[in-house]
């Protein structure tokens, strides 16, 4: 497949649908070029002609778009005790969601989720192109297939290529914050901006980078948010450091503290303790306040480094936002330079499957990045993506 074809099928796959005139436009390709690459695309079934675009006195021009069932994908989230997960179409519709019981920790991890996986791919009728999966921790750029992470209790987990031994299908892992930032800019607010962060607050606290309309992942990672110095020296954190944001600002660190204070026991809920907050100003103020300056700050400090037009911030977290809003943009406020000071936050409500959503979105990536040999795996979707154009499917 040609460059210009890939770059063609890129843009209708995350702009589309679109008219010839505008693709020709938007990628700088002669009439010829287009033509050649449209009709690649079109005998192999990938893509096809929709209705007219709304006329503007003009000649109406007739849009090209995705074939919706050219291929399938799935994309799961994983916490520690459960996995949520989606089937979506080449459109991205979510044809059937799912929810399951799992175990992370322990040596029948990886079996317990190749089972679980193996009921999910039975289920998909036609190409499955591949599998991609939202992991709370640090995902190696180089196979995204190995996987660290202190919250499911993996290190150096070479999870990906196991599956995808077992199961006969690539197997593409993400850090589980990069595939909610994918979601924003494929189908969010994030679509209309180059530069966003996205924050996730919960168990854990995350980032994710969209530079230049690229999700940044480092040479060995990125996003580390929860781990940046907050207090000196602080409490011991789990990755091993003292003082980091996760240490004040984790729901576990708040629920910790409301019970040091001893406004809760142990083994009061989260959302008991909320309830309570709620009820009372003083408490919300003495386990909200300190958390969330700390998130302002450490916030605006990379704001006054990556100056980002948008900031999301969701995870379950959020469902206690109005208990940090107050304090959150009093400091955030007081820490980003005034010239800097020209982004929007978007506070997301708390949903899974729109994790899940951009773990089939890494997938859907590999079959169109312009960088075709990323690793093994990528190669294998692209492959699929062929093979599902040439066996005929139809919307
Ligand atoms: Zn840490």
């Amino acid at each position: 497949m040609r460059d210009s074809t890939n770059e063609v099928l890129r843009n209708i796959a995350t702009q589309g649908p679109l008219s010839r005139a505008q693709l020709a436009r938007d990628l700088g390709l002669s009439g010829p070029t287009l033509t050649q690459a449209t009709k690649y695309l079109l005998d192999r079934g990938l893509i096809t002609e929709l209705e007219q675009s709304p006329s503007t006195g003009g000649r109406p021009a007739t849009l090209l778009g995705l074939v919706a069932n050219a291929g399938q994908l799935l994309g799961i989230k994983l916490a520690e005790d459960h996995v949520v997960g989606v089937c979506v179409n080449l459109h991205s519709e979510i044809l059937w969601k799912f929810e399951e019981p799992f175990k992370s920790r322990g040596e029948a991890a990886v079996k317990e989720l190749t089972n679980l996986l193996r009921k999910q791919v039975k289920r998909v009728k036609g190409q499955l192109l591949g599998i991609g999966i939202g992991v709370p921790g640090v995902v190696s750029p180089l196979d995204s297939s190995t996987a660290d992470s202190l919250m499911l209790g993996w290190t150096n987990l070479d999870v990906g290529k196991k599956l995808s031994q077992e199961l006969n299908t690539p197997v593409l892992l993400e850090n589980d914050v990069n595939t909610l930032s994918i979601t924003e800019s494929l189908y969010g607010h994030g679509r209309d901006v180059s530069n966003f962060i996205t924050i996730t607050l919960g168990r854990g606290i995350g980032m994710g980078l969209v530079i230049n309309g690229e999700l940044y992942s480092g040479s060995y990672g990125a996003g580390e948010f929860g781990h940046v110095q907050a207090v000196s020296p602080g409490a011991l954190c789990e990755c091993g450091k003292m003082g980091c944001l996760e240490t004040l600002a984790s729901s576990p660190a708040i629920h910790a503290s409301a019970v040091t204070a001893g406004y809760i026991r142990p083994n009061t809920s989260i959302s008991k303790l909320l309830e309570l907050a709620r009820s009372d100003k003083k408490i919300a103020h003495a386990l909200f306040k300190k958390p969330a300056e700390a998130l302002g700050i450490a916030l605006g400090n990379v704001i006054n480094v990556f100056g980002p037009e948008l900031i999301f911030i969701s995870g379950e977290g959020v469902g206690a936002w109005d208990l940090w809003e107050p304090h959150f943009q009093k400091s955030l406020k007081a820490s980003v330079v005034s010239t800097m000071n020209k982004f929007e936050i978007e506070v997301d409500p708390w949903d899974d499957a729109k994790w899940a959503l951009g773990a089939t979105a890494i997938v859907l990536q590999a079959s169109l990045s312009r960088n075709s040999n990323i690793n093994s795996q990528s190669v294998e979707v692209k492959n699929r993506l062929r093979i599902a154009s040439a066996s005929g499917f139809s919307a």
